[in-house]
């Protein structure tokens, strides 16, 4: 007998199966609405100019082993380009910080030292819905997860009562997963007015707040204003937080796999002793971090003339993809399609749910080679001049 006799099939991915079927998929209308990877005016990957030129400068870098807890200049202005360079938190060294693997490494590594400091009995709350692997990230480090209803169609965006109720009902020390900007899948966002009142409740209730930094900087384009959730709750109100970032989105480094776990704790000796616990995770776990992507960024980062370009690409990222949500809109709006479209044009990020049902989201992948979430959520990134019409007339097709 197999020694392997107790392991059951796991389904794929369906989003990394999805980009596979459209791949496979020979017709020339084919449009990728699933993954959420942005693509420029032609459907193409988009190599970020800023990146282009840090890539020139690192050219001649070794490739020796990095520090456990990865490149200190990457982690220096990954940390004040997310806080601030004012912040009290960075001025005081209250920050504990670990390169990790983008975003995904960074959630696995802030659940395994979360799991240090509360333990297994410690409830994670993630929206519903969320990105899909919240749930399995904290599961697999063992933690309880538990979903709260987070928008409706009546509110029309965040549905504050609901998330102010399960706040209030959370046992104190709970973890709340929070979504930094742009909400995956739903592409609603609470507003400052309501990042307060949230804010207000996690410090009442003990809560702890851990971001998921996805999307900052590709929101609205401005890196400052994407982050005021962050920096409202460390600054204002003083809490303790952890800050899961990615590069994959805002610098367009998919592949490169960087990301940054950052926990600011109340007092320096707390920072002290969480960052030597960081290193203990990395080192099991990877011992080391890859080199490039953390080099591109802190040579992004640490360029002025770089960051300046690199600001101007995050304009060109969200610009476009607000006016592609635009022009889904007028499509849609000018053909009279039956819905409330409205909201693709309020939402923000890359994603929005379109509300169709599983039969018309298979109908247009089958009939009309337009692939997208099964939930009906569309990657707007994936739409330009070229293909926006015929979606939007396939979408109307399909709904009547
Ligand atoms: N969090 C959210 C909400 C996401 O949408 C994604 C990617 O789609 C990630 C985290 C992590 O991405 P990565 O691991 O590629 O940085």
């Amino acid at each position: 007998p197999s020694f392997f006799g107790g392991v059951t099939y796991t389904p794929p991915d369906a989003i990394f199966e999805l980009t596979k079927t459209y791949n496979a998929d020979p017709d020339i209308r084919k449009v990728n609405l699933g993954q959420g990877t942005y693509k420029d005016e032609n459907g193409n990957p988009w190599i970020l100019p800023a990146v282009q030129a840090a890539k020139e400068k690192i050219k001649e870098a070794n490739h020796e082993y990095l520090p456990i807890l990865g490149l200190g200049s990457f982690r220096t202005l990954a940390t004040e380009l997310v806080f601030g360079k004012a912040s009290s938190a960075v001025q005081e060294r209250r920050v504990a910080s670990c390169q990790a693997l983008s975003g995904t490494g960074a959630l696995h590594v802030a659940g395994k030292m979360l799991y240090k400091a509360l333990g297994r009995k410690t409830t994670v709350y993630i929206t519903k819905p969320s990105w899909s692997n919240h749930r399995q990230v904290f599961e697999s480090v063992g933690f309880p997860v538990q979903e709260f209803v987070y928008s409706s169609d009546s509110t029309n965006g965040v549905d504050m009562s609901s998330f102010l109720k399960t706040l209030k009902d959370a046992a104190p020390k709970s973890i709340l997963v929070l979504h930094a900007s742009a909400h995956n899948p739903t592409g609603w966002d609470p507003t400052p007015e309501q990042w307060k009142a949230i804010g207000v409740v996690v410090k009442e209730r003990q809560l702890f707040p851990l971001f998921d930094a996805a999307y900052l900087g590709m929101t609205s384009g401005d890196y400052d204003k994407d982050a005021f959730a962050i920096r409202y709750f460390v600054e204002e109100l003083s809490l303790e937080v952890g800050v899961c970032l990615s590069f994959a989105k805002s610098m367009g480094l998919y592949g490169e796999r960087v990301g940054l776990c950052a926990f600011v704790s109340q007092t320096s000796t707390a920072t002290e002793a969480v960052e030597s616990a960081l290193a203990q995770l990395i080192r099991v776990e990877i011992s080391n971090p890859p080199a490039f992507g953390a080099r591109i960024v802190a040579a992004v980062l640490a360029d002025e003339e770089i960051r300046a370009e690199w600001a101007r690409n995050l304009v060109t990222m969200s610009s476009r993809i607000a006016e592609m949500r635009w022009q889904l809109y007028e499509g849609l709006n000018q053909l009279g399609t039956p819905g409330d479209w409205k909201r693709i044009t309020e939402q923000k990020g890359m994603f929005c749910i379109l509300g169709l049902t599983p039969d018309q989201v298979l109908h247009l992948q089958k009939e009309h080679h337009i692939y997208m979430a099964e939930s009906s959520r569309v990657s707007i990134a994936g739409l330009n001049w070229s293909n926006v019409k015929y979606v939007a007339d396939c979408i109307d097709t399909t709904i009547r």
